[in-house]
């Protein structure tokens, strides 16, 4: 193939999408250079509107449209007593599907020790004030069972320690190393049925 440095381009970033590697981004790049009306021109405007419209919610971490605000922590017509942390959006989606859970939704966005995330990015500290405007009688931490995820865990339970709420943690049925996204309903609804509280000091 000649050295065509936009395509190159097009390709070197294709390849950095998640499930991608450079095999499939050079089918993808050239699936669109075939269809340039179809697939080019749409996807140009689009990503273009992404960019200018599309941010993360600075109360819930969640995504939202700059247009319309946010459908999951502001346009709600429901009031919960109970919110869930998860490390990202496909967590909340797993959760959603699995029907076991009602309530709000809190998205970190990452663990403490992922990489380039620091604690202000975590909106740890919006989601303490979440919990005290919106009278939360529960925060379930639902982040991973890696060591990220429980590092994560530990130091937002003790960001809540002059807090009066009930702090709870999916332990049992969670493998050690899962990531919610990845659980099975089943275990999911067992993990969350089974949730521990923590002890307050
Ligand atoms: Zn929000």
């Amino acid at each position: 193939m000649q050295n065509i440095s936009e395509i190159e381009e097009l390709i070197k970033l294709i390849s950095k999408l998640p499930g991608l590697g450079t095999r499939s981004a050079k089918r993808i790049v050239l699936k669109m250079i075939n269809n340039r009306e179809e697939l080019i021109r749409p996807l140009a405007k689009n990503l273009a509107e992404v960019y200018k419209n599309i941010s993360r919610c600075k109360t819930c971490g969640s995504l939202k449209s700059n247009n319309i605000g946010c459908n999951n922590c502001e346009n709600l017509n429901q009031k919960f007593s109970k919110i869930c942390v998860v490390e990202n959006i496909a967590d909340q989606w797993s959760i959603e599907a699995s029907s076991v859970y009602q309530g709000y939704f809190h998205i970190l966005g990452g663990t403490i020790s992922s990489n380039n995330m620091n604690k202000d990015e975590l909106l740890i500290n919006a989601l303490v004030n979440r919990v005290k405007k919106e009278k939360i009688e529960e925060v379930i931490l639902a982040t991973s069972a890696t060591i990220e995820g429980q590092t994560t865990a530990f130091y937002i339970q003790d960001s809540f320690k002059d807090v009066e709420v009930k702090i709870s943690k999916l332990a049992q049925g969670l493998p050690v190393g899962g990531e919610i996204e990845s659980l099975d309903d089943g275990t999911l609804i067992y993990a969350f049925k089974n949730r521990n509280s923590f002890k307050k000091d």
